[in-house]
């Protein structure tokens, strides 16, 4: 993450690639940038003007598709301001909730005193529905839907948020009250539970699930719904989505069944595939059935068109019997059958995206698809049946098939334009949309670490409760890992290839002394793709993992992934301290010290290893790394961006012999960057199949020919190095700038 953006930034996800020349060549692009300090949060709790309040719950027994119509048009209603959490809204919406809670008789949570649990940043409601058999009332089925919604678009409208997601609530509710007032309770008890903060970042179920009285609760299955009442992309009718059943066959079926009893159709479709949108997630590494019920996103999604009206309540009451009847069914008690095998790769996922696929792009119109867009529909569509034809459904063709649906859909179920900025130009949303798709290949790759990270960041929130005059520790949390078939090294006489590349992904998060003494807080998250290559001898290969170790200090997340390469290299096992392994390696090679082996590294006219041992250099003040370096920048035969790395690095160092080098080269007019250098570019590079890559190809291959048309002569570099280094300036004129060099009495640094 660059300095000035994390600097700006509240929440940013970006990805970069960092190619060889490290640092000096990093690429981030920030996606989303906001600003927001605490204060701002807690001035913004004013009430709103008018005057509305909470109906009370009727005491006959209505029917249940009025019910579900008063919920969502009294939850979406623009009194309640869209429902943003720590507002007057918010503070409605659980004052109605509650009530209905309470009318059905629910206990408050283990040890609370009533149905809210707070956690700073908003407020959970709970309510228990204790289960009839006292062998199986520990275990807990939880039905769960977020209250909160976005507040007002950055017009000032009011997003009402009646389909996402005043409906779920209303099935909640209802679910609630029939369930309740059955003549023989479930077995297991039955959590009800309405989440806060879902909209921003899921930090409501977040911060339940990990609450002590939560991490020791036995959970035994979770059931969450989010969007409800609408049609996906306005065309796909009378459907409701179901995910998280493909390890539960037998579950999965049930569910279906509910559809067809209740005359809706149910889809399934793989958790993953839907990716991390709402509060089920939070509960996936509990390792029990995390069931997600939705109709899938719609043209007014978050938008201030998502009202009441638009609802179809017959479609929300027939989803509501599918949704009790499959939390009833979960909480009778029967063990839940999970089966490892049936992960995934199943042709009903398959039939889901070719029907929902074709029905859209049989709509287009309605649907709202760009006539542009209608081929790609039909190209998934395509792809998923020649995957149902052909009957080889595996990990890697469903990764591939779900990422290009990512790609396809995500413009339109993402508005790209709302959030409160100018608009998005053509490149801005197609570096958003491949940003985006590269978020979900690390979620599709990492999902129970990422979940773990986020889980620990909400955690350590929600303990320290950052406010204007509170602090927090610093928090970080990194995934860096070579994937499968991310380490290739081919062997070839003296001519050995090392290329690897290695996902990273990261969140941290601070609170930082602003002016004023008020704190604000920061949080970043990002990606990237990164590489090591290089191309020679077998000892100049594992010089360059040992420096590349070395570079990386003692940064205990990426140890295990460098000396997985070593390894791979020395064919041994290489221990836990790199220095030990210098150490052998001077004793070797007779070198006098480990600055003297770093030198034959800047020297071997290998550029890879050169540009490793420049970047381990840096902190090294010796003479001969000076010596060294002059000799690098001065080498017209060597690659020109390890040359330009080493001029920047000379202009920081300011010492006599380097600036002497930079005068030589002073009519240099080789550019220091050419797209050849990038190797992510390499279409014969053994990872150039690898899903990711075919992520960034197209912003790689663009920033390429920018930097190739941007990229300054080494001449250049070198005249306004030695500018920055000296304050002077004598142009291109090497013979002054060496004279007044020469002149100047201080051998070292000036
Ligand atoms: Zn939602």
């Amino acid at each position: 993450m660059n300095k000035s953006s994390a600097d700006k930034s509240m929440i940013s996800i970006g990805y970069g690639f960092k190619s060889q020349a490290l640092a000096a060549k990093q690429i981030m692009i920030v996606l989303i940038s906001a600003r927001k300090k605490l204060a701002l949060l807690l001035l913004s709790v004013v009430g709103l003007t008018g005057c509305v309040s909470v109906p009370p719950v009727p005491s006959a027994s209505t029917e249940s598709r009025s019910e579900l119509a008063a919920h969502v048009n009294f939850l979406a209603r623009p009194e309640l301001g869209g429902r943003k959490p720590r507002t007057r809204g918010s503070r409605l919406a659980r004052r109605y909730i509650e009530a209905r809670f309470k009318a059905c008789g629910l206990a408050p949570w283990s040890q609370a005193t009533d149905y809210e649990l707070p956690f700073g940043l908003g407020r959970n409601i709970v309510g228990v529905l204790p289960g009839s058999d006292p062998k199986c009332a520990k275990e807990m089925v939880l039905l769960s839907a977020h209250y909160d919604h976005l507040g007002k678009d950055e017009t000032g409208k009011i997003c009402p948020g009646a389909a996402d997601n005043a409906a779920g609530v209303a099935v909640l509710l209802e679910a609630a009250k029939q369930i309740s007032s059955l003549a023989q309770r479930p077995k297991r008890s039955i959590a009800f539970v309405a989440f806060d903060c879902e909209e921003q970042m899921l930090v409501g179920s977040l911060a339940f699930s990990c609450r002590d009285d939560v991490t020791k609760a036995k959970i035994a299955a979770v059931v969450n719904m989010d969007i409800l009442g609408r049609d996906f992309f306005d065309v796909v009718r009378n459907t409701l989505f179901v995910a998280g059943t493909e390890s539960y066959p037998a579950l999965r079926e049930q569910v279906c069944r509910f559809g067809t009893n209740a005359a809706i159709r149910v889809l399934p479709l793989g958790s993953d595939l839907v990716g991390p949108r709402s509060d089920h997630v939070s509960f996936e590494s509990l390792e029990v059935p995390c069931l997600f019920f939705s109709s899938g996103p719609y043209r007014d999604y978050h938008r201030p068109g998502d009202t009441a009206d638009k609802i179809n309540f017959d479609a929300l009451e027939r989803s509501a019997k599918v949704v009790a009847g499959t939390v009833r069914s979960l909480a009778e008690g029967q063990a839940i059958q999970r089966e490892t095998n049936a992960m995934a790769c199943d042709a009903n996922e398959l039939r889901t995206v070719t029907t929902v696929m074709s029905e859209v792009s049989g709509h287009e119109e309605e649907a709202g698809v760009k006539k542009d867009d209608v081929a790609a529909f039909q190209k998934l569509e395509d792809q998923a049946q020649a995957l149902i034809d052909s009957g080889r459904y595996g990990p890697l063709a469903r990764k591939q098939l779900i990422l290009d649906a990512t790609g396809v859909l995500l413009p339109y179920v993402m508005p790209l334009e709302s959030n409160g900025k100018p608009k998005m130009s053509e490149q801005e949303k197609e570096y958003l949309k491949e940003d985006l798709q590269f978020l979900q290949y690390l979620y599709l790759t990492y999902p129970r670490e990422i979940m773990d990270g986020s889980r620990k960041l909400v955690g350590q929130i929600v303990r320290y409760h950052p406010g204007l005059f509170r602090g927090m520790p610093r928090f970080d949390f990194e995934i860096y890992d070579i994937p499968a078939q991310g380490l290739s090294l081919t062997r070839a006489g003296n001519t050995n290839s090392l290329r690897v590349f290695i996902n990273q992904f990261s969140l941290s998060a601070e609170v930082k002394p602003t002016k004023w003494l008020i704190r604000a807080f920061r949080g970043n998250v990002s990606a990237s793709l990164q590489e090591m290559n290089c191309d020679g001898t077998q000892e100049q290969l594992a010089d360059y993992c040992l420096l590349q170790w070395i570079s990386q200090g003692r940064n205990l997340t990426h140890a295990p992934a460098l000396r997985k390469v070593l390894q791979a290299v020395n064919g041994e096992e290489p221990g836990d301290d790199p220095w030990k392994l210098v150490n052998r390696r001077v004793q070797r090679g007779g070198f006098k010290d480990a600055t003297d082996w770093i030198c034959q590294g800047l020297l071997s006219g290998n550029p890879d290893l050169t540009l490793a041992a420049l970047y381990v250099a840096r902190k090294d003040h010796d003479r001969r790394i000076s010596a060294a370096v002059s000799r690098v920048i001065a080498d017209r035969d060597l690659r020109a961006d390890v040359r330009a790395f080493a001029i920047e690095m000379a202009t920081t160092r300011a010492e006599k012999p380097v600036l002497l080098a930079m005068c030589d080269v002073l009519d240099d007019a080789t550019p220091s960057w050419k797209p050849d250098y990038e190797r992510f570019l390499d279409q014969s590079s053994p990872y150039a199949t690898q899903p990711a890559l075919k992520i960034i190809r197209p912003t790689v291959e663009k920033v390429c020919r920018d930097q190739a048309k941007t990229a300054k002569p080494i001449g250049d570099l070198a005249r306004s190095g030695l500018r920055t280094a000296t304050g002077k300036n004598f142009g291109g004129d090497a013979s002054r700038w060496r004279g007044w060099l020469e002149s100047h009495p201080k051998e070292k640094s000036l």
